[in-house]
C-alpha cells in the first residue's frame, strides 16, 4: 500500500497544503495526476510525495487520526513534472508565496493542468473543393479554379473574394465548408541566413561567455552589435554536445526576425512555443521537448517551465522587458526563473539587451553577473537623433502633435521613396474627454479610470475592463451631451498624418488592431513589402522589428509620462526611445530618428537621445539611492481587493498590525483606483533583506488563512510597478 501527499487542484490559500490518500496501484509516483474524491466533488490532485506501507489500512488511519481515502485511479503513464521542474515549483512557491498548485498550473500547458474541466480546440470555418464540376458559369469557374489551385481557403476571403457566386458554389455541393484548428503559422519568409565569422568584439564576447566562472551574463550591446550571433553560434556549439537551448523571447509575432533566424539554421529541431498556440499546440510542444524531440525552443516566458532535462544555454532575449513578469496568477519574473533552472543545469545563461533593466546591471556591476558590453554595430552606423523640444512650438501656436521638424523629414523620407515608423505609445482617439458644460471627465462605471474615445467605431472604451459605451451618451453629472476630448492615441495621430499628406498609405498597429489571430504578422509583412509607408503604433512597434527601408523613426510625446509615480518608469520610457530609436536605419542607408518631448533637459531624454545606456544608468542610480528603491532595497506588494469597500479597510488595517517590523518598512494601506468593481487597498513593505521581510509575511499571510479572511490578496514580490 502506498500513502500519498496530493495538492488538490483549487489555486486557494485555503487548501494549499497536501492531503494523504491511499493508492494501490503500483505505478503512482510523483509529479502524476490522480483522480480524487475530494469534500464528496471529484477532481483532480497533484502527487507530490509517496510513501510505501507496510501497516494495514486500520493501523494507517490510526496513526493519522482519521480515515483516508482511496486516490479513484492514476491518470499519468509518465510523471508530468520531472524532478527538476519538481524543485523548481518549491522553489518558486517559497520566493512568490503563491499556492504550490497555482505554481502547476502556471507551469503545465493547459490540456495538461490539474484541472477537471477539457479546454476547446478553436476551430475556424474553411471551404474546399467537393466534387468535380460541371458546366458553370464564367465567373463561377473563375471562382472554382481559384479554390483547386489553393486547395483551401478562408471562409472570410472565399466569401470577400466571390460574393454570391462563392455560395452558388456551396449550395450546388461542388465546394464545402469545413472546420479547421487555428494554428499558428509562422508566415514568414526563410531569410537565407548564414553562420558569419564573428568580428572581434563578438569574439572577444564569446570569449568571456564561455570562460568565465559565473554562469550568469548579461551582454549589453546596442541594437546590431551581432547579439544574437552569439546565440547562434552558442547555440550550436551546446546542440553539437547534445544539449537543449532555450530561447526566451518577450513576443513571438514581435520578432519575427529571430524566429526565422533560429529556424533558418536549426530547422525541425526547432519548436516555437506561446500563447499564439492553441492548448493542443501547446500540449504537442511540451511532450516533444518531454520526449527529448527537439533541441531547440524559441518561447515567451512560459516556455521556461518545458520539461528539459539536458539544457545546454537558456537566452533571455531584451532581458528589460516587462512581458517576462507575469502579472496575473503566480507573481514571477521569467529572470528568476531562468538563473534556477541555469543553476540546476549547470549551463550559462545569456542576459541579453541593449538596454538592460537597472537592476540587472546593478548586479552585473557587483559581480552577481558576469558582464559583457559591445558598444559597437556590425555595420558602424548609427542613426542620427534629433531630439525636438514641443514646448518651444506650443509657445509659438505651432503645431505639436507633428511638428515642423518631423514633418519635413517625413517629406523627405516620402519623396526617397522610404519608410517611416511613427510610434505613440496610447491607443485610441484621445484618453479623455470631459463635459463641455460641467467640465466634468467622463468616467468608467466599473474602474476610477477615465474612458477613451475611439473614433474608428465611435465608441467609449475602458482600457482596464473592457467597457464600452457609444459616443453619443450623456454626461453622468448634468445630462449635457457635449463632449470634448483631450489628449492624443494613435487614431488621431494618424487622421493628423493623413491631414497632413495627403494620400500617403498608413498602417497602424496597436491593441485594438492586432486583436485577431495573425493580425500582427499580416501588418508586418505587408508593411515589409512596402503596401504601406508609414507605419503608425504602440511600444509594440519599438521591440525587434527590422525594415530595411526604414530611415526614419519619430517618436510622439515621447517623454508623456516622465517622472511620475511609479520607481521605475523612467526606466520604461529611457528604454522605450532608445529601442525605437534602434529600429531606424538598419540597412545601408542612413537612419533618422525625430524624438518629440516635453522637456528635452531630462536626464533619461537626454541620454537616451545620446544612445548612452551608463549615462542613463548612473543618473538614474542617483535617484533610487535617494528614494531608496529598488536595486537599493526590496519591495514587496500586497494587494487587498473586495465589492465591498469596509471589508478591504479592516481586513488589510488588520493584517498591518500582524508585522512586528523592526527591520523593514511596512507603507499603506494606501487606496489604489477602483478596478471592474473591486475596491483595492496596498501595502508595501520595503526593505533590505528580502528573505527578513518574506518569511514575516508568510506568518502574517497564515493567519489570515487560519481566520478566513474575506479580500482577494495578491501577493507580488519584487513588483516592477506599483501603479
Ligand atoms: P543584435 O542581435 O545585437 O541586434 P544581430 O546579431 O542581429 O545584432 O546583428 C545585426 C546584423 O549584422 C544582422 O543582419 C547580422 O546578420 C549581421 N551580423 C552579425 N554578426 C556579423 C558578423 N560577424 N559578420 C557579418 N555580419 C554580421
Ligand atoms: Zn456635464
Ligand atoms: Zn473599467
Amino acid at each position: 500500500m502506498k500513502i500519498i501527499d496530493v495538492y488538490v487542484e483549487y489555486a486557494s490559500y485555503s487548501v494549499d497544503k497536501s492531503f494523504a490518500y491511499l493508492c494501490d496501484d503500483e505505478s503512482v509516483s510523483v509529479g502524476k495526476r490522480v483522480s480524487i474524491n475530494f469534500n464528496n466533488r471529484d477532481i483532480i490532485g497533484f502527487v507530490v510525495n509517496v510513501i510505501d506501507s507496510e501497516e494495514c489500512y486500520e493501523q494507517i488511519c490510526l496513526d493519522y487520526g482519521y480515515k483516508l481515502k482511496y486516490v479513484t485511479s492514476v491518470i499519468d503513464k509518465s510523471p508530468l513534472i520531472n524532478s527538476d521542474l519538481m524543485k523548481l515549483a518549491y522553489h518558486l512557491q517559497k520566493i512568490t508565496l503563491a499556492p504550490l498548485i497555482s505554481v502547476f498550473q502556471t507551469m503545465l500547458p493547459a490540456k495538461l493542468k490539474p484541472a477537471s474541466t477539457n479546454h476547446k480546440i478553436k476551430t475556424e470555418k474553411f471551404v474546399r473543393i467537393k466534387n468535380a464540376c460541371d458546366k458553370l458559369s464564367d465567373k463561377q469557374q473563375i471562382a472554382y479554379d481559384a479554390l483547386v489551385n489553393e486547395k483551401e481557403m478562408k471562409l472570410t476571403k472565399w466569401r470577400l473574394l466571390y460574393k454570391s457566386i462563392s455560395k452558388t458554389l456551396e449550395d450546388k455541393c461542388f465546394v464545402e465548408q469545413f472546420d479547421k484548428q487555428v494554428v499558428y503559422i509562422n508566415e514568414n519568409n526563410f531569410i537565407s541566413d548564414n553562420e558569419k565569422i564573428l568580428n572581434s568584439h563578438q569574439i572577444s564576447a564569446m570569449d568571456t561567455i564561455e570562460n568565465s566562472d559565473n554562469n550568469i551574463v548579461l551582454l549589453q550591446g546596442v541594437t546590431g552589435c551581432g547579439k544574437t550571433e552569439i546565440y547562434l553560434q552558442y547555440a550550436s556549439k551546446m546542440i553539437k554536445q547534445k544539449k537543449q537551448v532555450l530561447i526566451l523571447v518577450p513576443e513571438i509575432a514581435l520578432t519575427p526576425l529571430m524566429i526565422s533566424r533560429f529556424n533558418n539554421r536549426f530547422k525541425q529541431d526547432c519548436a516555437i512555443y506561446h500563447s499564439g498556440l492553441n492548448n493542443q499546440e501547446k500540449y504537442e510542444q511540451y511532450l516533444r521537448v518531454f520526449n527529448n524531440e527537439v533541441n531547440v525552443v524559441i518561447g515567451t516566458r512560459s516556455a521556461i517551465f518545458m520539461p528539459f532535462e539536458n539544457l545546454g544555454l537558456i537566452v533571455m532575449d531584451e532581458e528589460h522587458d516587462s512581458s517576462y513578469k507575469q502579472e496575473t496568477n503566480l507573481h514571477y519574473h521569467t529572470r528568476d526563473v531562468a538563473i534556477f533552472r541555469s543553476k540546476m543545469a549547470n549551463c550559462k545563461l545569456i542576459l541579453g539587451s541593449a538596454t538592460p533593466s537597472v537592476d540587472s546591471y546593478a548586479r552585473a556591476l557587483k559581480g552577481v553577473y558576469q558582464l559583457v558590453s559591445i558598444t559597437q554595430r556590425v555595420n558602424n552606423s548609427f542613426a542620427d537623433i534629433i531630439c525636438v523640444n514641443t514646448k518651444n512650438e506650443m509657445k509659438n501656436l505651432q503645431p505639436y502633435l507633428i511638428t515642423n521638424e518631423l514633418k519635413q523629414k517625413i517629406g523627405e523620407c516620402l519623396s526617397r521613396n522610404e519608410q517611416i515608423i511613427l510610434l505613440l505609445n496610447r491607443r485610441g482617439y484621445s484618453p479623455y474627454l470631459k463635459c463641455s458644460n460641467c467640465n466634468e471627465t467622463k468616467m468608467c462605471p466599473h474602474c476610477d479610470l477615465a474612458l477613451n474615445y475611439h473614433k474608428v467605431d465611435n465608441t467609449l472604451k475602458c482600457h482596464c475592463c473592457g467597457y464600452i459605451t457609444s459616443y453619443e451618451s450623456t454626461c453622468d453629472h448634468c445630462n449635457s451631451k457635449v463632449f470634448v476630448n483631450f489628449g492624443v492615441g494613435t487614431q488621431k495621430l494618424q487622421e493628423e498624418v493623413t491631414r497632413l499628406f495627403n494620400g500617403v498609405k498608413i498602417l497602424r498597429m496597436d491593441g485594438d488592431t492586432v486583436k485577431i489571430k495573425g493580425a500582427h504578422q499580416k501588418i508586418l509583412n505587408s508593411f515589409s513589402n512596402h503596401e504601406a509607408d508609414i507605419l503608425i503604433g504602440t511600444q509594440m512597434i519599438a521591440k525587434g522589428l527590422d525594415f530595411e527601408n526604414v530611415t526614419l523613426v519619430g517618436i510622439v510625446n515621447a517623454d508623456n509620462g516622465i517622472n511620475g509615480a511609479d520607481f521605475n518608469v523612467n526606466e520604461s520610457i529611457f528604454q522605450l526611445i532608445t529601442q525605437a530609436a534602434g529600429r531606424s536605419g538598419r540597412g545601408s542607408k542612413n537612419g533618422r530618428v525625430v524624438v518629440q518631448v516635453f522637456d528635452d533637459n531630462n536626464y533619461v531624454v537626454k541620454s537616451a537621445c545620446n544612445q548612452d545606456y551608463v549615462s542613463f544608468f548612473n543618473h538614474e542610480m542617483k535617484y533610487r539611492h535617494q528614494s531608496n528603491n529598488p536595486p537599493y532595497s526590496y519591495l514587496i506588494s500586497i494587494v487587498f481587493s473586495d465589492k465591498n469597500k469596509d471589508v478591504v479597510e479592516n481586513e488589510i488595517r488588520n493584517f498591518k498590525s500582524g508585522f512586528t517590523y523592526n527591520k523593514y518598512k511596512v507603507l499603506g494601506p494606501a487606496e489604489m483606483i477602483k478596478l471592474i468593481d473591486k475596491y483595492r487597498y496596498r501595502l508595501i513593505l520595503k526593505g533590505k533583506d528580502l528573505d527578513v521581510m518574506r518569511n514575516d509575511l508568510a506568518l502574517v499571510l497564515q493567519k489570515y488563512k487560519e481566520n478566513k479572511g474575506k479580500c482577494n490578496v495578491v501577493i507580488d514580490v519584487n513588483p516592477t510597478h506599483l501603479q
